[in-house]
């Protein structure tokens, strides 16, 4: 008899698992997809805005992990890999623009000269004389950013150069983020022995290297997600799980509709908040990690903009919290990917981690709220040809200190044929998705289940 599966929750990290399932199983397994939502894909999602494919969830990849290109060569895409052309981002703060700091890692700096003009005179003493202050440092220790480098750096390097970042990663904050997440290899370059945070950040740096940090998929996310659901080749349940249990050697999932879907093996691939519902009588443990893992929310309002809107060459804007603007970044699309008609594509993403801006902001705010940041910003008075808001409720997962022991918690929590999947394991980002996806399909073959 050939193997079963349950795959819930239809976003990249299902499918991917999905399509791992298939390829180690083969064509007789009997794979099942639940998800409830209107289409798959979760957080990665194509709408056509100004009459152009436009991706209003994750619209980029990081190409220094090999997951994603790895992924599209698997898939025959690699020559869908769209690359930016070059344009730089802005940082809003003190109601100025300034240039991204250059050579920190995720806004860190490993010398005071990147932050000019950023940060007062004090702040810049205080980065210069950092290496001369003894650094008390445990290896293994994971402190939340904001206490690193507002010790040792100040908190206007916090504020003004690393949150930024953080909140375009994360929706988060330097205070909700652990070091070890958000910056592994300075926290590997400490555990190492250096003795100040430059030290650190220095031995840290990427080599300096034109090639792109990210990609994007030619025709929007919807290209691969398309093609991983043709290749996994799964029936696919347009309803929510509500429960799983145990049923003789393997399981039974069980719907909101009342149905139950039977499986020799179950991937979970829900965003942590959805975990614990369906499995805390199976793996208490592991639902109480998952209770444990705090999430934002963000909206993101797409415009296309008349062609010869006057837009600055600039990628991007990231703001600092506390400037007189409601959006927190904003991405000069046609900038960084190219033009692609007659319209100039906009994108600003509202929602930091503790306001309630994205749930509670209705569609014509955001839209006005965009229009009033875009003329303070640059000076110019928007017409939108077309325009469209997404919210995204609760699907930015927090990567707190401890961040990858509470991890550890909640796997050793589950049952041999049941596995995880998803944006808050090994890394919120696209690439780490699939990485952590293909261990969780791993693990289930591992574990038996594949024949
Ligand atoms: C606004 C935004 C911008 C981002 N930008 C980028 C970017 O540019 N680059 C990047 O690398 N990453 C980015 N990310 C992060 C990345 O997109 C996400 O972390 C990733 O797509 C999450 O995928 P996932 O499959 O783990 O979860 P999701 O995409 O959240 O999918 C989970 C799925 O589970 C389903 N589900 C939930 N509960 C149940 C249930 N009980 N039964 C059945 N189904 C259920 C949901 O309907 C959903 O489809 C961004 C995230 C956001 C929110």
């Amino acid at each position: 008899m050939s193997a079963s599966y349950c795959v819930v929750g239809g976003g990249i990290s299902g499918l991917v698992a999905a399509y791992r399932l298939r390829l180690a199983a083969g064509p007789r397994a009997q794979i099942t997809l639940l998800d409830p939502a209107d289409r798959l894909g979760g957080v990665l999602r194509t709408e056509r805005v100004g009459g152009q494919p436009f991706d209003v969830g994750a619209e980029a990849f990081i190409v220094r992990r090999p997951e994603m290109l790895d992924l599209l060569d698997e898939l025959g895409l690699a020559g869908r890999r769209l690359s930016p052309t070059g344009t730089r981002p802005l940082i809003y703060s003190g109601a100025r623009m300034h240039q991204l700091p250059q050579g920190t890692v995720q806004g860190i700096p490993a010398q005071a000269s990147s932050l000019l003009g950023l940060v007062d005179d004090q702040t810049v003493a205080r980065i210069l004389d950092e290496r001369a202050r003894p650094l008390k440092w445990t290896p293994g220790a994971d402190p939340s950013v904001a206490e690193l480098v507002g010790d040792r750096f100040g908190p206007q390097v916090v504020t003004r150069s690393v949150d930024p970042l953080l909140t375009g990663v994360y929706a988060g904050s330097s205070t909700t983020i652990g070091v070890r997440s958000a910056v592994p290899s300075v926290a590997a370059a400490l555990d190492r022995g250096a003795r100040s945070l430059t030290e650190a950040v220095r031995e840290a740096l990427p080599p300096p290297s034109n090639a792109p940090v990210f990609g994007a998929v030619d025709g929007g996310y919807t290209v691969l997600l398309e093609e991983l659901r043709r290749r996994a080749d799964v029936r696919w349940a347009q309803v929510t799980a509500v429960r799983v249990d145990r049923h003789g050697r393997g399981w039974s999932v069980l719907d909101d509709e009342g149905a139950s879907w039977y499986a020799d093996g179950v991937v979970l691939a829900v965003p942590a908040p959805h975990l614990p519902l369906l499995i805390e009588h199976i793996a208490p443990q592991t639902a109480a990690a998952a209770r444990r893992i705090r999430v934002a929310s963000a909206a993101v309002v797409a415009l296309a903009l008349p062609g010869g809107t006057p837009l600055p060459q600039q990628s991007g804007v990231l703001v600092t919290a506390g400037e007189r603007l409601n959006a927190k970044a904003i991405t000069m699309s046609s900038r960084k990917w190219g033009r692609r008609g007659n319209v100039e594509m906009v994108r600003l993403s509202f929602g930091r981690y503790g306001d309630d801006m994205a749930a509670n902001t209705g569609d014509d705010d955001l839209l006005a709220w965009s229009a009033r940041d875009l003329n303070t910003l640059f000076g110019v008075t928007v017409d939108p040809v077309d325009s469209h808001v997404h919210r995204w409720i609760d699907a930015m997962p927090q990567y707190g200190p401890g961040h990858g022991e509470l991890v550890a918690e909640l796997r050793a929590g589950l049952p041999p044929t049941l596995a995880v999947a998803g944006a808050y394991l090994d890394g919120i980002g696209v690439p780490a998705c699939v990485g952590t996806a293909t261990r969780a399909a791993a693990e289930l073959v591992r574990g038996g289940v594949a024949r």
